[in-house]
């Protein structure tokens, strides 16, 4: 996404629109570009420097770590601000700032029910099996154990 500096008037630009997905290469890593990305940027020029603020959205879809099911989830970066030394090119190119603004709001470790707003299918198996009154009773062993050293 490049942006030439002669297009900057003194009253700023506002920018809006849809660009091809920027992070074609996290496929491999279950992150999955479904639209391209949409952002709203407004951009200007002041004392030999570039700034430009707004917010991107990258619909994608990610894999749950839970339940290794894919699921729809939208990457927002809703304060996307960069300041920039002018010191060349009269062309701008604002993709590595773009690129690095939607992978700081990417999630790590993505959860269908935290992030994708659904009942995670591995989450309510988890709960069934989970034999939790059988735990307590291996615990008191070692309460016991704990009383015969206070004496
Ligand atoms: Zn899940």
């Amino acid at each position: 996404m490049k942006i030439h500096l002669r297009h900057i008037h003194a009253d700023g630009l506002h920018l809006e629109g849809e660009e091809e997905c920027l992070i074609p290469e996290l496929a491999a890593e279950d992150v999955r570009c479904t639209r391209p990305l949409r952002y709203a940027l407004d951009l200007g020029i002041s004392e030999g420097s570039l700034w430009a603020t707004g917010s991107l959205a990258q619909p994608v879809e990610l894999r749950c770590v839970r339940c290794l099911e894919p699921f729809p989830f939208e990457i927002e970066a809703k304060a996307f601000s960069i300041h920039v030394d002018l010191t060349g090119p009269e062309l701008i190119d604002l993709t590595p700032y773009l690129r690095e603004d939607i992978l700081l709001n990417l999630p790590p470790h993505p959860h269908c029910d935290r992030e994708g707003g659904r009942v995670c299918p591995a989450a309510e198996r988890t709960e069934a099996e989970a034999p939790a009154p059988e735990e307590s009773s291996k615990r008191q062993p070692d309460w016991s154990a704990l009383d015969k050293l206070k004496l």
